[in-house]
């Protein structure tokens, strides 16, 4: 993927992202109708408006904006997690509604391998691999949203070379810019670009006043000097091992439904919605800082912590549990 559009956030990357698919699809196929997206349940692409409209509508914000936002698609969550055996049966109410309404969609997006803030839910990469191929064999787009898992957090550069399953556009945010600045990049294909430079428009019909901002990009640029410089996937493999090992005892523990990690993000998912005032309270008692959603505790250290930290940050977090 040689073509970046630059931006300012994630939502707004997720924003652009489905404006170069509605774009592309059109100046393609000529059509107009075939501008709606499809994705799965428990997903989360921001706070804009197209970003809600694709956020999960029981956990995202349709119920505060319902009306207000546009309809789309909407696949049951997978369920099969990367480590347990695949069975396509997971994928089939995807594909019944892209075979059923193809003929309406600019695009399918998804969080690849883990739908972050929409329920910290890990799932098999074949199903990303049997999206790919439904995507080619309908011609609508394939969005990947990467501003939580890009750069390492999973284990790989990029969460999809798990499944190796290439997308058409890819948002990228988040660790863009280690946290510092707020920046992010929406890449695609050749093959995208200049079928929207071939459109009616001739340019993609976006630009933001700040876009490619010059100190975000300076930090961008120093990051990733920083992540190419080291062997990111032995260190986040050491991460992920010590997440494991400490979280281990959290599954024996009254109230806790399910404990799961991959890369560098563990997670304790509680039977019940966790109180936040409460537990917060606790977190800076035992002095570790953890901000829970709905019932999932979960934690996604900076890949310079130590391993004490990551021992202090696991055990006190089970011990505000407990
Ligand atoms: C955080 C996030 C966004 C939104 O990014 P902002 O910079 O907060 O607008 C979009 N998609 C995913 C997967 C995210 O985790």
């Amino acid at each position: 993927m040689h073509n970046i559009f630059y931006a300012d956030s994630g939502s707004v990357a997720v924003e652009v992202a489905m404006k170069m698919a509605v774009q592309a699809s059109i100046s393609k196929t000529g059509d107009h109708r075939r501008t709606n997206f499809v994705t799965i349940r428990s997903g989360y692409h921001g706070d804009t408006w197209n970003a809600m409209s694709v956020c999960d509508p029981v956990t995202g914000m349709h119920g505060a904006f319902g009306p207000a936002l546009p309809i789309r698609f909407f696949a049951p969550a997978p369920t099969i997690k990367p480590w347990e055996e695949w069975d396509r049966s997971d994928f089939e109410p995807l594909e019944r509604i892209v075979t059923d309404h193809h003929k309406e969609l600019a695009a399918l997006i998804l969080e690849p391998m883990v739908q972050g803030a929409g329920g910290m839910r890990f799932y098999h990469p074949e199903y990303l691999r049997e999206a790919r191929k439904l995507c080619d064999r309908y011609g609508i787009y394939l969005i990947f949203d990467e501003i939580a898992t890009g750069f390492w957090r999973t284990g790989r550069f990029f969460a999809w070379e798990h499944a190796g399953a290439e997308p058409d556009i890819m948002c990228i945010g988040k660790g863009l810019t280690a946290g510092y600045l707020t920046m992010s990049a929406v890449l695609t294909t050749a093959d995208v670009a200049d079928t929207i430079s071939r459109g009616e428009a001739g340019v993609m019909m976006h630009g933001p006043t700040f876009m490619a901002n010059p100190l975000a990009c300076a930090i961008a640029v120093e990051s990733l000097r920083m992540l190419n410089e080291q062997d990111m996937a032995s260190r986040v493999a050491h991460i992920e091992n010590r997440i494991r090992h400490h979280i281990a005892p959290a599954s024996a523990l009254p109230g806790v439904k399910d404990v799961r990690v991959l890369g560098s993000i563990g997670v304790i998912e509680m039977n019940e919605p966790v109180n936040l005032a409460e537990f917060q309270r606790k977190c800076i008692d035992c002095g570790i800082w953890v901000r829970p959603f709905g019932r999932n505790v979960y934690v996604m250290p900076p890949y310079v912590i130590s391993d004490d930290d990551i021992e202090t940050l696991i055990t006190q977090t089970i011990e505000c549990i407990r």
